[in-house]
């Protein structure tokens, strides 16, 4: 056993932390309203990790006990060089990783589905708000619907399990969330259901867009009868089965209840910054560890650090007109 492996990674809270977040990229094809504004500002190229140091990063975290990476942007599948990153992570899947994913808004994943099945992944969240086509060029300001569609049908076709990710959206898709779940349950795919959270500045003000989903759950359950489901993935989402249509949804409210007790997760940034907390401000920098003279070494110092000051919780809050972001960086920053 290495020394980095008989020092797993455990936060002050003593919560072991094993899943890793890896955001590839902060550009998007997409510019979905609540996530970035319309004319949003990507970092230039030279500041984002390159593959090399991207695999080197997770190596050294796999090695200190971490079991899970998903990869995520920014859209990951914009990133020319993705495949490449997938087929080497997914040589560790069985020796030391037990699961290698992505979260994608899908709108490249038929070129993607079947390389990245053969590389080792087996699931993949999807991003999938509206299936109107004009309410989706509206929200996603581009005209892609048809693409996604055909994504998540390549990634069925390729043997993955696919997971949507649709976030409640007032006055947007509030009255399609029912007819969203029960075509994704037709098709075997779970669903969860997500409450939009104040990163980044956007157009508009967020308190339009924030709908509890206790008041989505209330609404379901008028025509549906929801039962918890008792078992945790160690993540945020709360999980119910729903009567009518035989499939899994989750509830992930960050704002109407707290879910950090249970946190095994760490953030990591295109550019290399670790924030233990989607919530926090804390950070540290791992490129500059991995640019130094003793990478292995300041990688490592770089993780213990990031344990002493990963927080005990998050403090969102969208409860008034014209509030500023909780933090100023957005959601395809830090990855979702
Ligand atoms: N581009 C990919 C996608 O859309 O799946 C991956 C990155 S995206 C930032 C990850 C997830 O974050 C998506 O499900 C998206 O809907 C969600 N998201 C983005 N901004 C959000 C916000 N402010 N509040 C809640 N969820 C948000
Ligand atoms: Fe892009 Fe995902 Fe943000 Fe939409 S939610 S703009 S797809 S990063």
């Amino acid at each position: 056993m290495s020394a980095e492996a008989a020092r797993p990674l455990v936060d002050g809270f003593q919560r072991r932390i094993s899943y890793l977040r890896l955001s590839v990229t902060d550009r998007c094809d997409l510019r979905c309203a609540y996530c970035m504004p319309e004319r949003m500002t990507f970092l230039p190229r030279k500041e984002v990790l390159s593959l090399e140091e991207l695999y080197q990063l997770s190596l050294g975290i796999i090695a200190r006990g971490v079991t899970k990476i998903r990869i995520t942007g920014g859209e990951p599948l914009v990133r020319r060089d993705i495949g490449d990153l997938f087929a080497a992570l997914g040589k560790h899947v069985g020796s030391g990783l037990k699961e290698l994913t992505l979260t994608t808004n899908a709108t490249q994943l038929a070129d993607h589905a079947d390389a990245l099945a053969k590389s080792g992944v087996r699931r993949v969240n999807i991003s999938l708000d509206t299936l109107d086509r004009a309410k989706f060029e509206q929200l996603s300001r581009r005209d892609r619907l048809p693409q996604v569609l055909e994504g998540i049908a390549a990634a069925k076709q390729a043997g993955l399990k696919v997971k949507l990710n649709t976030v409640a959206l007032k006055g947007v898709n509030e009255d399609e969330i029912a007819e969203l779940i029960a075509w994704a349950h037709g098709l075997g795919h779970d669903v969860t259901l997500i409450e939009v959270m104040p990163l980044g500045e956007i157009d508009g003000d967020r308190i339009d867009h924030y709908l509890p989903l206790s008041q989505v759950r209330a609404r379901l359950e008028e025509h549906w009868v929801l039962t918890d489901v008792e078992h945790s993935t160690g993540g945020p989402a709360r999980y119910v089965n729903v009567a009518e249509t035989g499939g899994q949804l989750g509830f992930i409210t960050p704002l109407t209840n707290n879910f950090c007790a249970a946190c095994n997760r760490l953030r990591v940034t295109a550019t290399g910054q670790l924030y233990p907390c989607l919530g926090g401000g804390e950070r540290v920098d791992l490129r500059a560890a991995l640019r130094s003279d003793d990478p292995e070494g300041q990688l490592q110092a770089a993780l213990d650090e990031a344990m002493r000051i990963k927080p005990e919780r998050h403090h969102f809050d969208i409860s008034e007109r014209g509030q500023a972001p909780h933090l100023p960086r957005h959601m395809s920053m830090t990855g979702g």
